[in-house]
């Protein structure tokens, strides 16, 4: 009841907005007289005219009948065809961030240009999103035309484009592409390290053509760039028989040589869950490496090429030492299960970070799990959501014009057809048995092809499919059959599905966005001839004309034989896709028919409505082998869908809520990354982290408001020296700290760690210094960013189990991604800090990396490269000053730190397949460089 009294209001506001946009028409119609007289110069200046107006300010709804009178006359010009009636209005949905729902073949191509057109005038881009490659060019080169009279300039996106292409194709004012590859430039654009690597603007205004498909049926499908991290298995159990070699040692050393109570190999520190090697220890292992052969006689752990080594000899110390089974994790079924620290839980499924989880597992003697890591990933319904305006056109909108309002805020506009339909959609027919059903659909083409009527046999998968190539092809009728695979070869079938006795089968997607033409297409052997040299103009009009002749004839003859016929061989969960399968007949007033068989075997049928039609047969006592064929059926099979539809919906929903969970913290994380990308300096960042990061570290032993007898000096004292401050700046700290107040404290280690990086800063430089910490931040923000979605995705994964606790799990979730969020943000300043306090900077010499590997990493372009180049990044923030090397402190601060965070960054291998899906490999897809 509801449905019926909402689709009448809903009815209504679509007749007023389509009254509306008619006034609108009737200018446009009425500017038309004095466009159609300018020159080709004076309307190609208008753009020119119109353009100034925008950047004085004219709004674009104000100068939309001028400029899409222009269009329209420029398109009757260039590409002899002017925009109808109800095109205008299909544009004026468009441009007013609406769905234009036009039925197949109303030529929605034409439609978006004058969208596209009015608002590329503004100079901030325009983006037409195609479902695949072959339409995205198809369309950008038949409309180019257009758009270059005008004086604009047109962009394809394409995936196998490289970086300078791509950059021009967005920066022309109108970029037709895939949603795949937008989606995908963006993921990538956000993973950059210099702002020239970049290659979107920003997201103005989108035109989604078959809408549906990307926002409701694709909607959910993340795009995710993945790396898979390096296999270090061996590496793991080698290293994993270091740790029993080494012993603790007690007590820190002091600056005259006291504190030590028994000298040892590494320090813990429980509290912060950290452990570090001491003098002896390196030399322990750096001798045990050597004898192992994992390192050169005499080498250092510190050299550049070892980094990966102490990542490991570190990761294994801390399994070793702080990771204790029954306590920190157990054992279930040969796999390190880790317990939850404060509830005890346990928690399948998670899996520490950096190496941990492999060095505990080798510790235990189970197999190593190889982990494949998302680098960035993000789905199309968030993806598109971030445009300024979004529009989109479709021929199947109405059916979910709920959703698209619910979720996209986009409202869906009937646009009535540019002539009235003329196809005849028949009453299904239901078989008891599905082979019945297949012996009316083969008895339904035979007819057809007797009769000389093309047909399209739709079905719902590639099985489907190549079952009823077989049927035909044991009755020996010609037939095609397509599945979405090879998209212009394809087309170009589907183009000729309109000749008289051709069959054509087809799965939901295949040949999509192709006009099926009545007769066939002949404008491609017109234009073959066109371009043909070898004949004279004569002997091309008169071969042109034979064509066009002969086209007319066979097009009459389908016409006479009913136009093009439809068959449906099941009914699709969704009432939408039946309709586009529809909607391929009667395009533009041409005859056609369409007709679904089904059988109560389908399980639309069986799950959703087969008893009451079941019931409905048994009635009326329809015999094996007949069909029923009745209003009432094919209603109650609708309705079948409708609950279907809002099944889905509600799904597609709740996942959304989880979605926005990880939407939010992506754009709060790429703004921030972004910024500090465009930004000139990043000092002020860093400051402010390092004063945050200490604070808090100086808090723990040394209360705000406390008094000494309250204070942990000696632990502080500990805290500080183990990763911030060298000792004799502590030194001089602890001489005064008597007669401090706590807040003192806190100002007098501010102080000196300001002092410490001014220090450092000096060294190298301020620009180089600057660099290097952009480059720092970026990483550093990256990695944990990745981990961060692993641990989402975890979570996510492991959410449902909370039911049985009576807690909501979705608002756990929240609460929980939350929380993660604000420690990895923690972690990410306390990391940044820590790098940039303990860098120590040295010549590439001093490093021992020749120059060939120095300059090896100059370009951080793409995933597979960014961990060699942020080292490379290091070295560069020393050498580009030129600093003489008596100018560099020498080694003695930790820069373990660095060197294990740097390393165990994944990669993925050049030949590897592409994560994106494509099947090729990643060096020749996403990873190729330009
Ligand atoms: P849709 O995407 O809506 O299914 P297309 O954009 O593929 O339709 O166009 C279908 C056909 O209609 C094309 O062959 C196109 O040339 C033709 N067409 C569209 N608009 C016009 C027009 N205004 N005048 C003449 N032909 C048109
Ligand atoms: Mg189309």
């Amino acid at each position: 009841m509801t449905h019926g009294f909402l689709k009448k209001i809903f009815g209504s506001r679509n007749q007023r907005l389509i009254k509306q946009y008619q006034k609108t028409v009737a200018i446009i119609n009425s500017l038309e007289m004095r466009i159609e007289k300018m020159t080709d110069e004076q309307l190609r200046a208008k753009t020119d005219e119109f353009r100034q107006r925008v950047a004085t300010g004219e709004l674009l709804n104000k100068l939309l009948p001028e400029a899409f009178a222009v269009c329209r006359e420029a398109s009757r010009r260039v590409l002899k065809m002017r925009h109808f009636d109800v095109q205008l209005i299909g544009g004026m949905a468009l441009h007013y961030g609406k769905i234009a729902e036009m039925r197949t073949g109303e030529g929605k191509t034409l439609v978006a240009t004058l969208a596209a057109y009015l608002n590329a005038l503004s100079g901030c881009g325009v983006h037409v999103v195609t479902v695949n490659d072959y339409l995205a060019r198809r369309d950008a080169e038949w409309m180019r035309q257009l758009y270059n009279f005008l004086g604009l300039s047109v962009g394809i996106n394409l995936l196998q484009m490289g970086h300078s292409q791509k950059r021009e194709a967005y920066t022309s004012d109108i970029t037709y592409g895939t949603n795949n590859e937008f989606g995908f430039d963006y993921l990538r654009d956000n993973m950059v390290y210099e702002v020239n690597e970049r290659v979107q603007r920003t997201l103005n205004f989108a035109i989604v053509d078959e809408v549906d498909s990307i926002l409701i049926d694709e909607a959910r499908t993340p795009l995710i760039i993945s790396g898979q991290a390096e296999d270090h298995t061996n590496l793991y159990i080698r290293i994993n028989s270091l740790p029993p070699f080494l012993e603790r040692q007690i007590g820190e050393e002091k600056a005259d040589g006291s504190g030590i109570e028994k000298p040892g190999d590494y320090t813990l520190d429980e509290k912060t869950r950290s452990v570090f090697l001491t003098e002896s220890g390196h030399e322990k292992a750096e001798r045990l490496l050597a004898e192992w052969d994992l390192i050169n006689d005499g080498e250092s752990l510190y050299a550049s090429q070892n980094i990966t080594l102490m990542h490991h000899v570190y990761a294994a110390l801390r399994a070793h030492t702080l990771f204790f089974r029954d306590q920190h994790y157990v054992m279930q079924n040969h796999e390190v299960v880790i317990v939850d620290e404060f509830t005890g839980r346990l928690m399948p499924g998670r899996r520490w970070s950096d190496g941990l989880h492999q060095a505990i597992e080798a510790k235990e003697h189970v197999k190593i799990q190889a982990e494949n890591q998302t680098l960035a990933s993000i789905t199309f319904q968030n993806y598109f959501r971030m445009y300024t305006k979004l529009s989109g056109m479709t021929g199947t909108a109405d059916t979910e014009a709920y959703e698209f309002h619910e979720i996209y805020g986009l409202e869906t506009i009937i646009i009535p057809t540019n002539q009235p339909s003329r196809r005849t959609d028949h009453q299904d027919q239901i078989y008891k048995i599905s082979q019945e059903r297949y012996d009316a659909v083969i008895r339904d083409i035979r007819d057809c092809y007797k009769r000389g009527q093309p047909v399209l046999v739709g079905t719902t998968s590639i099985e489907n499919s190549e079952l009823l190539a077989r049927l035909l092809k044991q009755i020996k009728l010609p037939h095609e059959v397509l599945n979405a695979k090879q998209h212009a070869r394809e087309a170009a079938i589907v183009a000729e599905a309109g000749r008289p006795r051709h069959i054509t089968i087809a799965t939901n997607m295949a040949g999509r966005g192709t006009d099926i033409v009545l007769g066939g297409n002949p404008d491609k052997q017109a234009s073959l001839i066109e371009s043909n040299t070898s004949i004279s103009d004569a002997e091309k009009r008169r071969r042109i004309g034979k064509i066009y002749d002969e086209w007319r004839m066979l097009h009459e003859q389908v016409k006479t034989a009913g136009g093009l016929h439809i068959i449906g061989t099941e009914r699709h969960e969704s009432r939408r896709i039946d309709n586009q399968l529809r909607g391929r007949a009667g395009r533009q007033s041409d005859p056609g028919s369409s007709r679904f068989y089904l059988s109560l075997e389908d399980p639309l049928l069986r799950i959703f409505a087969g008893d009451r039609v079941r019931a409905i047969m048994n009635c009326l006592k329809i015999p094996e082998g007949e069909a029923i064929e009745s209003r009432i059926v094919t209603r109650s099979i609708e309705s079948a869908q409708r609950k279907v539809e809002a099944r889905n919906f509600d799904i597609r929903k709740q996942l959304l809520e989880y979605d926005d969970v990880a939407n939010e913290q992506r754009q709060v994380i790429y703004q921030q990354r972004n910024e500090l990308l465009e930004a000139k300096e990043v000092r002020e960042t860093i400051t402010a982290m390092r004063h945050s990061v200490l604070t808090h570290l100086v808090r723990v032993y040394v209360p705000s408001g406390s008094i000494e007898e309250q204070w942990d000096i000696r632990a502080l004292e500990e805290a500080l020296r183990n990763e911030w401050l060298p000792d004799p700046i502590l030194q001089e700290i602890a001489s005064k700290i008597d007669a401090m107040e706590a807040d003192e404290v806190l100002e007098a280690v501010i102080a000196a760690s300001d002092e410490v990086y001014i220090t450092k800063v000096m060294q190298v430089g301020r620009e180089a210094f600057s660099n290097f910490e952009r480059s720092v931040i970026l990483y550093t923000l990256d990695s944990h960013w990745r981990e961060h979605l692993a641990a989402l995705e975890h979570l996510r994964q492991g959410i449902h189990l909370r039911g049985y606790a009576q807690k909501n799990p979705k608002q756990e979730y929240k609460l929980e991604a939350f929380e993660l969020f604000a420690e990895m943000l923690n972690a990410v300043k306390h990391e940044i800090t820590h790098t940039v306090m303990n860098v120590k900077i040295r010549t590439v010499e001093q490093l021992g990396v020749s120059a060939e590997q120095y300059k090896g990493g100059g370009r951080v372009g793409h995933v597979a490269n960014q961990d060699a180049n942020l080292e490379s990044r290091v070295l560069l923030a020393a050498h580009m000053d030129n600093i003489s090397p008596d100018s560099l402190s020498d080694s003695s601060t930790s820069e373990s730190a660095i060197a294990t965070r740097y390393s165990s960054y994944p990669k993925v291998g050049r030949n590897d397949r592409c994560s994106c899906g494509s099947g090729k490999k990643y060096k020749q897809c996403h990873g190729s460089i330009s």
